[in-house]
């Protein structure tokens, strides 16, 4: 008889953005003729750079003639994408990486959900509150994050990002080994500085943690003095993972490609206190479990990084950064309470009342046939907000606001 991992049975019936999806859908499917606006899901809608396009077909062709045609690549990337990735994102930043050091994947999510398969079960998890669902609900898969229990997992650290502590999450009093934090930050749209920042970092140094850093909106960075890479920080080479994606960056979310870091330096502990790589133990599990992302998506990538490819890459940016703007001052000037959307293509903003997320959720999806995404979907700090994104159309994100405004 084969016996269901019981672990899988304490999840939510529904990820989050399935659970969005079917409501969205019974709306359609009552209100057929009503035009529904999104600015709920984390989907791109801009078109990939020119540059990109390009990459795409000369790969392609590459693919066509027996002399050029590539079978399976090496598993952690060609070396033509790491080293632009070596130069581009971590040279020009003071940070000097080696190749092996770079897994390429087939974007962040795979791998933020993979990593903890590198730890001990019963080592602890703590997560900034309200968090990207997928490092809670990966570690829930193999039992770490215990049960749910009036809406919080019973083994799971939360580190709050309220208002009150200007979403700056405050270190643990406890220990907990295993740290996840993701900046620019899904959902909150708000960023850490360097000195928040280094206080994580020495906290792992001090406590032999780990730092699982998801940066995956790093591109949507406009204040200078905050960080990229993790790796800004002094001794983060010791102690943190960190994870990239061209998803959000320049809009691979269906091509698939992204990266992580995993430095020799960052070692995990036996019990007899032997300390083992875990770019060694990474490697091993990618060579089982993973055959490389598509030789198409890596040369895609690389195209991000020429001159025409980055200039077509920041000017998307900057058009989902005027939408965030657009949003920002608006409902401002409606009296929300909004955060974020400065340095993200998220904002964050406080449902009137601190109603209910999911019935304030209904009632804009039913008053203004425009999609949020209820903030306690991300943990329960998020409960009394919702997230906005700034992935729609100007046109589209215009009209929302203004039915919003009417409403
Ligand atoms: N990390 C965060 C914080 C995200 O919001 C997302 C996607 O929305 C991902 C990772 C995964 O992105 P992808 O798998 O498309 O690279």
């Amino acid at each position: 008889m084969a016996l269901v991992n019981e672990h899988f049975l304490k999840l939510p019936n529904n990820y989050l953005f399935t659970e969005i999806a079917q409501k969205v859908n019974v709306f359609k499917v009552t209100h057929p003729k009503e035009k529904v606006i999104s600015l709920g899901i984390g989907d791109v809608t801009k078109p990939l750079a020119p540059a990109v396009v390009e990459a795409i077909h000369r790969a392609a062709d590459e693919l066509a003639t027996t002399s050029t045609f590539r079978g399976y690549g090496p598993t952690q990337g060609y070396d033509f994408l790491r080293d632009a990735i070596l130069k581009h994102d971590f040279q020009s930043r003071g940070i000097h990486l080696d190749r092996d050091e770079i897994f390429v994947n087939d974007g962040a999510k795979s791998d933020t959900g993979n990593i903890q398969e590198l730890v001990r079960w019963d080592n602890s998890i703590g997560v900034t509150d309200p968090i990207y669902p997928v490092y809670i609900d990966s570690n829930a898969m193999i039992g770490r994050s215990g049960v749910v229990k009036d809406g919080r997992w019973t083994n799971v650290t939360y580190f709050p990002c309220t208002k009150e502590n200007n979403f700056i999450p405050q270190l643990p009093n406890g220990r907990v080994d295993v740290i996840y934090l993701c900046y620019p930050n899904n959902p909150t749209g708000t960023v850490i500085s360097k000195a928040e920042l280094t206080k994580w970092v020495n906290y792992a140094l001090a406590n032999d943690a780990l730092i699982f850093f998801d940066a995956a909106y790093e591109a949507y960075i406009q204040d200078k003095d905050i960080p990229h890479s993790i790796y800004e920080i002094k001794g983060a080479l010791k102690c943190a993972v960190e994870f990239r994606s061209y998803s959000k960056t320049a809009g691979f979310t269906g091509v698939r490609c992204g990266y992580t870091v995993v430095p020799h330096e960052v070692t995990v502990s036996t019990f007899e206190g032997k300390r083992i790589s875990l770019n060694a133990l990474w490697s091993r599990r990618q060579s089982t479990k993973f055959n490389g992302a598509s030789f198409i998506s890596q040369r895609a990538a690389e195209a991000t990084y020429t001159p025409e490819g980055k200039e077509q890459v920041r000017q998307t940016i900057n058009y989902y950064m005027q939408n965030a703007h657009q949003i920002l001052s608006t409902l401002r000037g409606l009296g929300y309470e909004v955060y974020g959307g400065e340095n993200s293509p998220y904002i964050w903003a406080k449902t009137p009342g601190g109603q209910n997320s999911w019935q304030f959720f209904e009632e804009m999806l039913y008053g203004t046939h425009v999609v949020c995404t209820p903030g306690v979907g991300f943990g329960p700090s998020g409960e009394g907000f919702i997230r906005l994104s700034a992935f729609s159309s100007h046109e589209d994100t215009e009209e929302a606001l203004d039915r919003i405004a009417k409403w």
